[in-house]
């Protein structure tokens, strides 16, 4: 049995060339196609990969010139042998330098043909071996700028600021955020001096240092800054170490921190406001009983009681900071959010209007309930409900004046149930009805009547509200009163 040396397509209009070549291939053991013209002949070329393409230059319908012209066009690199006659020998040097490895002159024996053939699949074997190492070549290229795509995408969608810079103090990189956070585009810093883009001097001083590591363990710097754009920063700066433990740049990681110092100094304001808002009360109660403990009042049974009075009514004062200060940090909202029932709303805000009602009356107010016809159900945390209308009742009632009038009216549209709490009381200037659901806010005119409060309350009754996929707002003129409305969706039926 034969063994399949190689692939040979014969390309010539000579059958007898043909069929001759053939013969002496097969009988070598190589596996042979023919083709009677350079049209036929390029087909196969199309749908075969051949070990060498044999071919005579002379032929109808695409001589030799013209396929070896669009076997260069098919862009394959492939073995040719043109078959040339003594007269056409500058045939065969044109066909060289279009691209045919070799030429077999006519007539030839077939040692001759053999020999080329041989010398051929040598060239084809190397040319094999080429192509293996440029696409070994060409992968590892895809996969080191895969990578680097890769790094590069992780570096650029990071949340922290990312700026490395090499040993002469260029940026040679700068992530989206380090050029958020530094106001310069990366195409300007890229190739410019720390000096040159670094405004901050510690930064600045910190990134130099670093370069000029010489020792080979890597210590990070911290720091923090302000940007001059009001921006609070807080830096890494590590040196970059190679495996010869020499310092090759270094690396700067940013993280603006603005937002969470802006907390950390409403956590510290409102701790000294709570320290502060709990200290005067107390002291003045302090101060009550020194007094009369000390007997100044022995005497005076009428200035003792109103002394007695007022310490209750500063501790009355404490225990309500200290019920909005609880009410607000209470964790178990979303508990109470899944203990809702089916409420009458109509129940619990008769609840809050009673639960009023002797300190209304202690001020000579008239406090009324008007209910427009049946009220369906709601769903609801009946204590959360409570807190929420009584809030709004006591507030009426601490903002109007002796003799005033204290409305709350319960009327339904198709899908929520509405309470209006309407007061004759000091009124909410348009300004201050912009803030009063912000915690901590109180109104001016509260304040200059020396009316007591935390500005706490309306924002719990407005988290309430939400928190039931309702809502609240006030209507207020000042001097003339107040309506709040509170909207919550009623249960609709299946
Ligand atoms: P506070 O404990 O101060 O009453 P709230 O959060 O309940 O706190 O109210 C915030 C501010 O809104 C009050 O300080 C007051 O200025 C204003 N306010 C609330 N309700 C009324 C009202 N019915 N009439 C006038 N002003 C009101």
């Amino acid at each position: 049995m034969t063994i399949k040396k190689g692939e040979i397509l014969v390309i010539d209009d000579e059958e007898v060339i043909r069929s001759g070549c053939q013969q002496i291939l097969e009988m070598s053991g190589y596996s042979v196609a023919v083709a009677e013209n350079g049209r036929v002949g390029l087909d196969k070329i199309i749908q075969h990969d051949y070990d060498i393409i044999l071919t005579d230059i002379m032929m109808p319908e695409m001589d030799g010139m013209e396929l070896l012209d669009e076997i260069g066009r098919l862009g394959k690199e492939l073995v040719v042998i043109v078959i040339t006659g003594y007269a056409t020998l500058d045939n065969a040097i044109t066909a060289g330098r279009k691209g045919a490895y070799d030429y077999l002159p006519k007539p030839f024996n077939p040692d001759e043909l053999l020999a080329k053939i041989e010398r051929g699949l040598d060239y084809r074997a190397h040319l094999r071996e080429v192509q293996l190492l440029r696409q070994d070549r060409d992968r590892n290229m895809l996969e080191c700028s895969n990578e680097r795509a890769r790094t590069l995408t992780i570096i650029n969608s990071m949340s922290e600021g990312v700026l490395a810079i090499n040993r002469q103090g260029q940026i040679v990189l700068m992530n989206p955020m380090a050029s958020k956070i530094m106001r310069l585009s990366e195409e300007r810093a890229i190739g410019r001096t720390v000096d040159e883009i670094v405004r901050n001097p510690d930064l600045k001083k910190s990134i130099v240092a670093s370069l000029q590591e010489v020792q080979a363990e890597l210590s990070s710097t911290r720091l923090e800054f302000d940007t001059v754009y009001g921006r609070a920063i807080e830096a890494s700066i590590t040196p970059i170490i190679d495996e010869n433990k020499e310092c090759i740049g270094t690396v700067a990681v940013l993280i603006d921190v603005t937002e969470d110092k802006k907390i950390e100094k409403m956590k510290s304001d409102f701790v000294s406001y709570v320290a502060h808002e709990l200290k005067a009360p107390l002291g003045a109660i302090e101060g009550y009983l020194n007094l009369i403990l000390d007997g100044i009042t022995a005497d005076k049974p009428q200035t003792e009681h109103e002394m007695i009075e007022k310490a209750r009514d500063r501790a009355h004062g404490l225990i309500a900071l200290i019920n909005d200060l609880l009410d607000l940090s209470r964790t178990d909202r979303k508990k109470s959010l899944k203990e809702m029932h089916a409420i009458d709303v109509e129940k619990v805000v008769r609840e809050a209007v009673e639960f009023y009602r002797n300190r209304a009356e202690a001020r000579s107010q008239h406090l009324t309930v008007q209910v427009d016809g049946q009220m369906p159900l709601i769903r609801a945390n009946e204590e959360d409900l409570f807190r929420l209308y009584a809030n709004l009742i006591s507030n009426a009632i601490k903002y109007t004046p002796e003799n005033g009038d204290v409305r709350v009216e319960i009327k339904r549209t198709k899908s929520h149930v509405r309470v209006d709490v309407i007061d004759t009381g000091i009124g909410i200037s348009g300004e201050a009805q912009k803030h009063i659901f912000d915690e901590f806010y109180r109104a001016q005119n509260a304040v200059d009547k020396k009316i007591t409060g935390t500005g706490l309350g309306l924002s719990i009754a407005k988290k309430i509200a939400e928190d039931h996929h309702g809502y609240i707002d006030v209507t207020s003129e000042e001097g003339v009163g107040s309506t709040f409305r509170v909207t919550l969706p009623i249960i609709q039926d299946e």
